[in-house]
C-alpha cells in the first residue's frame, strides 16, 4: 500500500516530487520560504484551504502544476529548500546529542498534551496551552532533542467565531479532513490500522493514530473515529474543551490511558514521560498498570519506579482552573480499572484528593500528576510561587517556599514567529546563523546596529499589511451580516497606517478585562480620537462556548466599534487563530495586557511581538514580571507597566486603579513618543525602545531557551548539568 506521500508524488509533475516531502512534514512552515512555497502555485486556493500544503497540491489542476514546473527560479528554490530539508533531517551532532546522549529515537521523551497549535491548517488547538506545545515540538526538533507528542486528533477542534448583528458570538463547528491534511494513518505490516483498545463507560472504545510530522519529531494523534465503535464514542475526538465533564474524563482516558498503550504498540519505550498538564496524568497509572502486569508487584512497589520516569508542568494559576471530577464520575470510568492497579476504590480515589481520606474531596488531575512524578514546575516565577502556595496542602511538613514545585517561563518559537521581513534584517545585521543562536544575549546587543529608517521602514510595511487584511475581513464580516450600507462604506476609513496601532487579542474571560481600556468611556474617546495624537486598537479572540459573561465583554467591545467616535478606530477581528495572532503580533506597535494578577500564569502573544519589534504594555504578571526594565543610564525602558506592585482585594477598585494607570501611560508617555518626530520623520525615541525590547526580549523568552531548560533541569537524571551553548539545526 502507497504512504500518502508517495500518493501526493505520483501525481505531481517529476520536476516538483520533493514537494510532496515537503507538504507531509511542518517543517516548512518555519522557513522564510514559508510565505511563497505554495501560495504562489495557486494563491486563491492557499486562501480557501487554509494554507494546508496538501489540499492545495490535491486540488490545483495539473495544467497549473506543469506551468510551476518550467519555472527555473521556482525550480532552484525547491531544490535548494529540499536539500537543507534532507542535511536537517540527517543531521546527528546535534545539541541535545552532546547534552542528553542516553535519550534516543528508541527510547524519547514522550510529551503529553491535550491540545497542539502547530499551524493554521492544523487546528487542534484553543490558545495558550495548545502553541506552547507546538512550539515546545519545534525546539525539540531544532534541538534535536529525541521526542515523540501525543494527542488527540479533534474531528472538529475547538469552536470556531462568528458575530451576529448585535455582535453575540454565534459558536460553529467545521470539520477537519485527515484525508486531506499532512498526517499519516499509522498502518501495521499488513496495512491495517494499528489500534489499542480502553474500555470507556463499560464499553471498548478502539482508538488508531495518525502521524504528524514536526522536522524531526512525531506527533502520535489519537482517532476514536471508526466505524466499529459505537456511535456516541466516535464523537469522544470530536470536540476540544467541549464544556461537559463526562466528554472531558473519557477525552483524558482516552489521551492518557489510550496514548500509553499506542506506545506500547508502537515499541516506543520512553524513558521519560512529560505531562503537559493534568489532563494526561492518567497516562502514569497505566505506565504503572503495565509494570504491575509485565512483573507481577504491587502498585507501591512499581509506584516510585514510575515516578522516576516522569516529569509534570501545571499551567493554572487559580485553583479553579484545575481539573477535578467528581467521585461518581470515577466510579463510572474507573471502577473496571484499579482492580487492575490491585488497588481498593479509596486507595484509587485517594491518588487524587488533596486530603487522604475526605469522602468529599474531588478528584484532582493536577494532585495526581504532582503525586506520580518526580519533579514539577510552573511556567513563571511568579507562576511558580503561586503554584507553591495552591498546592502546599499537599506537603503539610514543608514550609511553602519548600513546596517541590520550581519554574521554567514559557518562551516563543523565534523561527515560527519572526516575520520573515524582520528576519531578513536579522541576517544583515545579526548574521545569517542568528536563529540558531537566539539564546545569545551578546548577540541581540547587534540590534543596535540596524539603521533606524530600516527597521522603521520594514515594522510599517507590516503595519499596513495587518490593517489591510483587518478591513477585508471587516469588510466581509459585515456584509455577510447584511448590515447597512453605511456601516459597510465605513470600513473604507476604519484604521490608518500612520495611527499608534495597539492589539489586543485573548480569550475573553472577565478575569482577562479585554474591555478595561474603555472603562471610562469618555475618557478613552478623547485619547484615542485626540487630533495629533490619535490612538487605534484591534482586538481578536473567542470566548469559551459555555461562558456567557465572555460573549458579553465581546458584544460590549462590538457597539465600541459601532460608537460615531469610535468607529475608526477600534476593530474587531474575528475567529482568532494562529494566522490572525500571527498578522497581529507582526504588525502592532503596542501589545497589550491587562489580566487580573495573578491569573496569567505566563503569556506568551506579547513575546511574539517583541520578536517583530512590538512594544509590550502589560501588567505585571507572568512573564512580563521578568522581563520588564525600566530606564537607566541612557537606556531605554522596553516597554510599559500597567498598574503598580500593590494589589487591592476590591476588583472595582483595582480595575479603576489598572484603568487610570492605563489612560496615563496612552495619553502621557505612549503617544508623545511615537508622534515626536525628527527632521528626517522618524521617531528615534520610539525605535530606541523597539529595540531595547528586542535586545532584551528575544534572548531570553524564545523556546530554545526553555526546551534547553527542560532538559538540563527536569529531564536530566543528575544535577551534573553539562554547559553547552544553545545552538539549533540549521533551517534555512
Ligand atoms: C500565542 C497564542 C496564544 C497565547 O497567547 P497568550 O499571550 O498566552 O494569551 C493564544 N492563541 C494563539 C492563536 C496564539 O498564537
Amino acid at each position: 500500500m502507497k504512504t500518502p506521500v508517495a500518493h501526493l508524488k505520483a501525481n505531481l509533475p517529476a520536476p516538483l516530487r520533493r514537494l510532496a516531502d515537503l507538504a507531509y512534514n511542518y517543517w516548512w512552515s518555519w522557513t522564510p520560504e514559508r510565505i511563497s512555497l505554495f501560495s504562489t502555485i495557486a494563491p486563491a486556493i492557499w486562501q480557501r484551504c487554509h494554507h494546508n500544503p496538501v489540499a492545495l497540491l490535491e486540488s490545483v489542476t495539473y495544467e497549473r502544476l506543469s506551468q510551476v514546473a518550467e519555472d527555473p527560479v521556482y525550480l532552484k528554490r525547491l531544490q535548494t529548500l529540499a536539500q537543507q530539508f534532507d542535511l536537517y533531517m540527517r543531521e546527528q551532532d546535534t545539541w541535545a546529542s552532546r547534552v542528553a546522549p542516553h535519550l534516543s529515537p528508541e527510547e524519547p521523551v514522550a510529551y503529553f498534551s491535550i491540545e497542539y497549535g502547530l499551524h493554521e491548517s492544523l487546528p487542534l488547538y484553543c490558545g495558550g496551552l495548545g502553541v506552547l506545545a507546538g512550539d515546545y515540538l519545534k525546539s525539540a526538533s531544532d534541538l534535536g532533542l529525541p521526542m515523540v507528542g501525543i494527542g488527540l486528533l479533534y474531528r472538529q477542534g475547538y469552536v470556531r467565531q462568528r458575530l451576529n448583528r448585535s455582535g453575540w458570538q454565534e459558536d460553529f463547528y467545521t470539520d477537519n479532513d485527515f484525508e486531506h491534511l499532512p498526517l499519516e494513518l499509522v498502518r501495521d505490516e499488513y496495512g491495517q490500522p494499528v489500534t489499542v483498545k480502553v474500555v470507556i463507560r463499560q464499553r471498548t472504545v478502539r482508538i488508531q493514530v495518525w502521524r504528524s510530522r514536526i522536522g524531526r519529531v512525531d506527533l502520535y494523534l489519537l482517532d476514536a473515529d471508526r466505524a466499529d465503535n459505537d456511535i456516541i464514542d466516535r464523537r469522544l475526538t470530536g470536540q476540544l474543551y467541549t464544556g461537559n465533564r463526562e466528554t472531558r474524563i473519557a477525552q483524558e482516558v482516552l489521551l492518557g490511558i489510550g496514548g500509553v498503550r499506542m506506545l506500547h504498540a508502537l515499541e516506543i519505550e520512553p524513558a521519560l514521560y512529560h505531562i503537559n498538564e493534568g489532563h494526561s496524568a492518567f497516562a502514569l497509572l497505566e505506565v504503572a498498570r503495565q509494570e504491575i502486569e509485565a512483573t507481577g508487584s504491587s502498585f507501591y512497589e512499581v509506584e516510585a519506579g514510575v515516578r522516576d520516569r516522569a516529569i509534570f508542568t501545571t499551567h493554572t494559576p487559580v485553583p479553579d482552573g484545575n481539573d477535578v471530577f467528581s467521585a461518581d464520575m470515577i466510579d463510572s470510568f474507573f471502577g473496571h480499572y484499579w482492580p487492575e492497579l490491585g488497588l481498593s476504590r479509596e486507595q484509587f480515589l485517594n491518588l487524587g484528593a488533596r486530603r487522604f481520606g475526605d469522602p468529599w474531596e474531588p478528584f484532582g488531575m493536577t494532585v495526581l500528576a504532582l503525586r506520580m512524578t518526580r519533579s514539577a514546575n510552573g511556567v513563571s516565577r511568579r507562576h511558580g510561587e503561586v503554584a507553591r502556595q495552591i498546592w502546599s496542602i499537599l506537603y503539610p511538613d514543608k514550609p511553602e517556599a519548600e513546596v517541590p514545585i520550581g519554574s521554567i517561563t514559557n518562551g516563543v518559537h523565534s523561527r515560527t514567529w519572526t516575520a520573515p521581513l524582520i528576519a531578513d534584517l536579522y541576517n544583515q545585521y545579526l548574521g545569517n546563523d542568528w536563529s540558531l543562536k537566539v539564546t545569545d544575549a551578546n548577540l541581540w546587543r547587534l540590534v543596535n546596529d540596524i539603521p533606524d529608517r530600516e527597521l522603521w521602514h520594514r515594522h510599517c510595511i507590516l503595519k499596513e499589511r495587518l490593517i489591510a487584511y483587518t478591513r477585508a475581513q471587516v469588510l466581509q464580516a459585515r456584509r455577510s451580516r447584511g448590515e447597512a450600507a453605511d456601516d459597510i462604506a465605513a470600513v473604507d476609513h476604519l484604521l490608518h497606517p500612520d495611527t499608534l496601532t495597539l492589539g489586543f487579542a485573548r480569550r475573553f474571560s472577565p478575569y482577562k478585562r479585554g474591555g478595561l481600556l474603555f472603562k471610562d468611556l469618555q475618557r478613552s474617546i478623547r485619547i484615542l480620537s485626540h487630533a495629533r495624537r490619535p490612538i487605534q486598537i484591534i482586538f481578536a479572540g473567542k470566548a469559551r462556548p459555555g461562558d456567557d459573561e465572555g460573549k458579553r465583554i465581546i458584544q460590549r467591545l462590538m457597539e465600541w466599534c459601532r460608537h460615531p467616535a469610535l468607529r475608526d478606530r477600534v476593530a474587531f477581528l474575528e475567529d482568532y487563530d494562529m494566522y490572525t495572532a500571527e498578522l497581529m503580533v507582526h504588525g502592532v506597535d503596542v501589545w497589550l495586557n491587562t489580566p487580573r494578577r495573578p491569573t496569567e500564569a505566563c503569556g506568551t502573544s506579547g513575546q511574539k511581538a517583541a520578536l517583530n519589534g512590538g512594544i509590550n504594555c502589560s501588567v505585571l504578571d507572568g512573564w512580563w514580571g521578568e522581563a520588564y526594565r525600566e530606564s537607566r543610564a541612557g537606556q531605554s525602558s522596553n516597554g510599559w507597566v500597567v498598574g503598580d506592585e500593590a494589589d487591592t482585594s476590591d476588583q472595582e477598585i483595582q480595575d479603576q486603579i489598572d484603568a487610570d494607570s492605563l489612560y496615563d501611560i496612552l495619553e502621557r508617555d505612549m503617544a508623545p513618543l511615537f508622534y515626536t518626530r525628527d527632521r528626517d520623520g522618524l521617531p528615534h525615541k520610539w525605535i530606541a525602545m523597539m529595540k531595547a525590547s528586542i535586545r532584551t526580549i528575544v534572548p531570553q523568552f524564545n523556546s530554545d531557551r526553555m526546551v534547553a531548560e527542560y532538559v538540563t533541569q527536569m529531564y536530566l537524571p543528575t544535577a551534573d548539568t553539562p554547559t553547552e551553548p544553545v545552538v539549533a539545526s540549521q533551517v534555512a
